[in-house]
């Protein structure tokens, strides 16, 4: 049955009834073509809050006025600003505060877990990844294998969509995963993928994991603040994120860590720095890195303050409006972006080409797990020229070879509005 209308007083409507309605304008839109943007590419470069400025502006102030004193006598003393972040930080992945930090970038991060989690011997030194991950994680772990004095081929363990298909089957997962389970050193995968969307399950994904005695570690790029995660209850060995994405903090601002606290006191091998080492002693600058109990441990360096003070206020954003609201929210954005791309579809009849949503939704069961932002659509028959369609009408979409549109109606700063627009744009330049 259908709940919803395409047009633009219905569209209207569901805003006025979006109780999480005022957190857009807690925003910055960019303009195009002289006009406010429609912008859907929230899982790539979130928005700017607006309060992002006075929280850098704060550090700025406060390094101009107390120098290297700051580090202890800023307004948030720079020498555990860190700390201020972990706990709304570790509710955004479900974890104890002191399994996640926030240091680094995203690949760097990876490359530092895998350290202490990939640790092939010559019985178990496979990986199993999903098949077109992100590149960047493609090349991080290529090179870990690469590092261990293994061979890619033999030791990386791609799962792919079934022919025809565009989602991975967890069934294939499993199986791979039982398959090599005396060889398998780590499953390593996202949690939602940044192409078709899926969103993956971590939890089975990890008891299968574990029971096969390997490791498990996700990449929460896409995952985080976009959909419910409980890396703590799940038992997920290690995790990773970036905070550009639909965490608003900036582009390459500062990145997440989490390590499970069963790992804390294992004294597990890892690339050292001094901003890892116990902070009762750290200034003492002798000799013997001995490592802070929790996941601050893995810290190399001291903090990237201005990025920090970025994610602050953007995560203050989150504690505001609640995660579960936002993915309430979520789920109603998506169902009414999946109704509307239906109307086009059936508007445009069926000589002009189809669009079909590849990210399983609500009416696709098929391998459906939850569910994220980011719909991914094919539109058949048609090329680039769709997107830049798009961006001549003010729609920042996002576009990837040979011929998907991303868009990720974000529940913090897009309406319904935004979402009707979109169905209207698109059906006037696909006609
Ligand atoms: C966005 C993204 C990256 C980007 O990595 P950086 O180190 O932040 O440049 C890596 N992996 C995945 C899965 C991503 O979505």
């Amino acid at each position: 049955m259908n709940i919803f209308n395409n047009n633009i007083d219905f569209a209207k409507q569901l805003d006025a009834n979006d109780s999480l309605q005022s957190f857009r304008d807690k925003f910055y839109f960019p303009h195009l073509h002289g006009r406010q943007a429609v912008y859907f590419t929230g899982n790539s470069l979130g928005l700017q809050p607006k309060s992002t400025q006075d929280a850098i502006l704060t550090e700025l102030e406060d390094w101009a006025n107390y120098g290297v004193e700051g580090h202890f006598h800023a307004r948030n003393p720079w020498y555990s600003y860190h700390e201020l972040l972990n706990q709304s930080a570790a509710r955004i992945v479900g974890a104890e505060p002191s399994e996640v930090v926030m240091m680094n970038q995203l690949t760097v991060n990876l490359h530092l877990l895998m350290v202490s989690f990939y640790r092939p011997t010559k019985q178990r030194y496979k990986i199993i990844c999903e098949a077109k991950a992100f590149p960047s994680d493609q090349y991080a772990i290529e090179s870990q294998v690469k590092w261990h004095g293994f061979d890619p081929e033999s030791a990386i363990i791609e799962i792919s969509p079934r022919a025809g298909e565009h989602c991975i089957s967890h069934e294939d997962i499993y199986t791979a995963i039982q398959e090599n389970k005396d060889e398998l050193a780590l499953v390593l995968f996202g949690g939602v993928n940044y192409y078709s969307g899926q969103v993956f399950d971590m939890q089975t994904i990890t008891e299968k994991a574990h029971d096969a005695g390997a490791c498990i570690g996700f990449d929460l790029a896409h995952a985080a603040g976009n959909i419910n995660i409980l890396l703590h209850d799940w038992q997920v060995d290690f995790a990773c994120w970036c905070s550009y994405k639909y965490l608003n903090s900036g582009p390459g601002s500062v990145a997440g860590a989490f390590v499970h606290e069963k790992h804390h006191k294992e004294h597990l091998p890892r690339l050292a720095g001094w901003w890892g080492h116990d902070k009762s002693t750290r200034f003492k600058m002798e000799k013997g890195f001995n490592p802070i109990p929790t996941a601050e441990g893995w810290q190399l360096s001291n903090a990237p303050i201005f990025s920090m003070a970025a994610h602050k206020a953007s995560l203050a954003i989150f504690e505001e409006a609640g995660l579960e609201n936002l993915i309430a929210k979520s789920k109603v954005l998506k169902a009414f972006t999946e109704f509307i791309v239906a109307d086009v579809n059936a508007q445009l009849g069926k000589d002009k080409g189809t669009l079909e949503i590849i990210t399983p939704m609500n009416d696709r069961p098929a391998d459906y797990f939850g569910s994220g932002c980011q719909v991914s659509i094919i539109a058949h028959g048609y090329g680039k020229k769709l997107f830049e369609d798009l961006l001549l009408n003010s729609v920042i979409a996002d576009w990837r070879e040979p011929n998907v549109i991303r868009i990720a109606p974000v529940p913090l700063y897009n309406s319904f509005e935004d979402i009707y627009l979109f169905g209207e744009v698109l059906l006037k330049i696909m006609k």
